[in-house]
């Protein structure tokens, strides 16, 4: 490994973490499909149960298949350790319930993803654990919201479907300043585009079914802790004494992991650590195409004379343009673009009309795909909560893939036509 330490990204999204010489060769990781795994002495299995001996045990709490996958991205995260788990949703959900206990507050803003936010402000509500929903773009509605039992701050680097961002680094000074812990959902950016770890967040999210995995293959998630937050005395985190003496900065990982993620069985299947270890191979290869389409996709619809307007951070005359500037560590702007027509029956016409975009919901895909979120993901949402997200009826969103930009342009244009 220490060979390759001196590698640029795009070599290290190939070569990190693989370990031939343990594979019988092999370049890729073999799938360990195994429910448990059988210990020769009575003494190794207790020594490993107490943690004294790094081995595996029972699939639910881990599996040497999904370790590859964890190193590999907390490496390229420039993080210290990370635990796969089943789906983005898992990830969130266990980060944030082994930092809450009852009637704890975290900050958020409210450009969420659909299911983070039906989480934050339904699921959590009913146990207690409050989220405090503010303008994340503003210090003093932050400062403002944070109170003695606040335990974190939750952020997404590119918020969907506003595609708004956050400065990161300033976001990280308030929280550091108080004591808390940064949480970003890092999905939209993938770590080509944004390492928040490197901004001086404390814990990065991804859902892998998204850019990371790229193919639209497998559901999953993980968590990177970046390892730099002090616990240790630390008022707001009486709880972390036991996970500080046997993890010390890796305290939350392990509390995420034992405390969470083993007991509520969000296991990773490790099939899909290794199908998101292939489309990974290609992921910087990816985000330039992605992001260059994007582009390219952006300005055309701009132009368009159906198309009323178009969000996208890569325009210079998108708000958060400059911010991009500053968050991301590589050139470009994301893949996901929003743009409005007239009304919902314009947006219908052109979905039905498109002939190699796919209709569906999902993103990251290096297929193109669209969906009309007001019908379809926000469908059960109050009208209102709708307007608050920035969800419209004329809104439709767009997820550019790796296909030839001028294909995508015609599939668009003539079913813009149809309208
Ligand atoms: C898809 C997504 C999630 C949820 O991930 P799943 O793998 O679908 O559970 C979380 N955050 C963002 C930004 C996403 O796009």
């Amino acid at each position: 490994m220490d060979k390759k330490s001196n590698l640029h990204f795009d070599s290290r999204v190939i070569h990190e973490a693989l370990t031939p010489e343990l594979w019988q060769g092999a370049t890729l990781p073999p799938i360990f499909q195994s429910a448990s795994t059988a210990h020769k002495t009575a003494q190794s299995l207790s020594d490993t149960f107490a943690g004294k001996q790094k081995s595996h045990i029972y699939m639910r709490l881990t599996n040497p298949t999904n370790s590859v996958f964890e190193e590999k991205v907390a490496s390229l995260e420039n993080g210290k350790g990370a635990v796969v788990m089943s789906s983005g949703m898992a990830a969130i959900n266990n980060t944030c319930m082994a930092l809450l206990r009852s009637n704890d507050e975290f900050i958020c803003g409210s450009s969420l993803f659909m299911s983070t936010y039906l989480l934050f402000t339904g699921v959590f509500k009913k146990y207690n654990l409050n989220a405090k929903i503010v303008d994340i773009k503003s210090t003093k509605e932050i400062e403002d919201a944070i109170t003695d039992k606040t335990r974190f701050i939750y952020i997404e680097t590119i918020g969907n479907p506003k595609m708004d961002i956050p400065d990161i680094k300033k976001i990280a000074r308030i929280a550091r300043v108080h004591g808390l812990p940064l949480i970003v959902d890092n999905t939209l950016a993938s770590p080509f585009l944004a390492r928040p770890i490197d901004l001086s967040a404390d814990v990065v999210i991804h859902s892998t079914t998204k850019y990371l995995s790229g193919h639209g293959a497998a559901t999953g998630g993980i968590v990177v802790d970046g390892g730099n937050f002090p616990w240790e005395n630390n008022e707001r985190f009486p709880d972390f004494a036991p996970f500080i003496e046997r993890k010390g900065e890796l305290a939350l990982l392990d509390k995420i992991w034992r405390e969470h993620h083993i007991n509520f069985g969000t296991t990773q299947a490790p099939f899909h650590s290794y199908l998101a270890m292939i489309g990974m191979d290609t992921l910087a290869l990816r985000m330039e195409r992605h992001m260059s389409n994007a582009v390219r996709v952006a300005k055309h619809l701009k132009l368009h004379k159906k198309v009323k307007w178009v969000n996208f951070p890569g325009l210079p005359d998108h708000p958060d343009h400059e911010t991009a500037n500053k968050v991301f560590c590589n050139q470009g702007y994301g893949a996901m673009i929003g743009f409005g027509l007239e009304n919902q029956e314009q947006c219908f016409t052109l979905i039905d009309n498109l002939n190699m975009i796919y209709h569906l919901a999902n993103l990251g895909d290096c297929k193109t795909l669209i969906i009309h979120p007001w019908s379809s993901q926000y469908i059960s949402f109050d009208p209102d909560v709708k307007t608050d997200l920035s969800i419209t009826p004329d809104l439709l969103r767009l997820s550019v893939g790796i296909e030839n930009p001028d294909d995508i342009i015609n599939d668009l244009d003539q079913a813009l036509d149809k309208i």
